[in-house]
């Protein structure tokens, strides 16, 4: 019977098994499809606290995970499957086998959206990205593209036309789903140009981006602009499936917590990271409420005797 098992290894998940570990609980950490997390493909991290040069996102979080380890964290490269409840112990299912815990922390995260063309992947970190606060210092006075009609892309425009001489919003229909006020906020700013309706269709260059082929859907005609980045801002896909049912959920699926804690609407689980984060969604937030529910399950258990 572990104490408390943790799904994710990105930095909530590590976090927690940092504070849990100190805490003698001898966590039993799920790594899942990608151990370290989404930050692992970022090759420059500039604002993790701690570290005055940049640090690649791989060498951060084998960092982490030293951490975890020296206090006793154990590791298994396995993913959650299923999780059932039985009285007050967990079913914790990974393909090969079901682990009884008294706890469970979710920190499985929430994927960045991407558009379903084979360029964006080979150019992702090499000028495409998926995180304006993360990445948009590195785009001063370049052009920029930013894909998205909701609250994120306006507010992601809005936010790089500090670093950027131009920023260029592409939309794949002639309406945009966010809010009116976000949307006269990006129209009131002279670096913002618009293309819409429009739809990537190629990102070019070689090591980098140089440039893209847009779409209008509705005449089909084709044509290349220059530009330096793209910012992908379609969304998020909080990796909850799973735990449908166990958990209380908000309708894009990512997990409701009370509020100031990491407690989800069951007792036991806990909730933490990219996966119950609207807003943020940064590395330094996903570690504080790594903390936070490593605490909130130590009073858990505390309580439980
Ligand atoms: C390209 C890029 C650059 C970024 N740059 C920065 C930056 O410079 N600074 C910054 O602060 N933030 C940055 N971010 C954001 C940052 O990476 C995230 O906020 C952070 O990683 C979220 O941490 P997390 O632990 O909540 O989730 P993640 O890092 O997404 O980790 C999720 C973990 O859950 C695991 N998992 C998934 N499904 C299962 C399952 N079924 N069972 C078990 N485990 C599972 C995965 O294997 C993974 O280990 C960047 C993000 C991207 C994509």
């Amino acid at each position: 019977m572990e104490n408390v098992v943790i799904a994710g290894s990105g930095p909530a998940g590590l976090t927690a098994a940092i504070y849990t570990a100190r805490a003698d609980m001898t966590p039993l950490v799920l790594e899942g499809p990608i151990p370290g997390g989404q930050l692992i493909v970022s090759n420059e991290v500039e604002n993790y606290p701690g570290f005055t040069e940049p640090i690649s996102g791989i060498e951060l979080l084998e960092q982490f995970r030293k951490q975890a380890e020296r206090f006793g964290s154990r590791f298994k490269s396995e993913s959650v499957e299923k999780v059932k409840r039985r009285d007050d112990i967990f079913e914790v299912s990974t393909g090969s086998q079901t682990i009884t815990t008294r706890s469970l922390i979710i920190a499985t995260g929430a994927q960045a959206r991407r558009l379903p063309i084979p360029t964006e992947r080979k150019f992702y970190g090499k000028g495409v990205s998926g995180c304006a606060t993360c990445d948009g210092a590195f785009f001063r006075d370049k052009e920029i593209l930013v894909v998205g009609g909701g609250n994120t892309a306006m507010q992601d425009a809005v936010f790089l036309t500090r670093f950027a001489s131009k920023v260029t919003i592409v939309h794949r229909r002639d309406y945009l789903r966010a809010a009116v006020i976000e949307i006269e906020r990006a129209k009131k700013e002279p670096k913002i140009e618009w293309m819409i309706p429009r739809i990537v269709e190629e990102i070019l260059g070689n090591d980098s981006v140089t440039g893209t082929i847009l779409r209008n859907p509705q005449t089909n005609q084709e044509h290349r602009i220059q530009c330096d980045g793209i910012f992908v801002a379609i969304g998020h896909d909080p990796q909850t499936k799973i735990f449908n049912g166990l958990v209380k959920t908000d309708e894009n699926g990512f997990i409701q917590v009370e509020a100031g804690s990491t407690r989800t609407s069951m007792p036991g689980v806990f909730a933490c990271g990219d996966v119950r984060d609207l807003v943020y969604k940064q590395a330094v937030v996903a570690a504080g409420h790594g903390c936070m529910a490593a605490i909130d399950v130590k009073h858990y258990l505390e309580r439980k005797g």
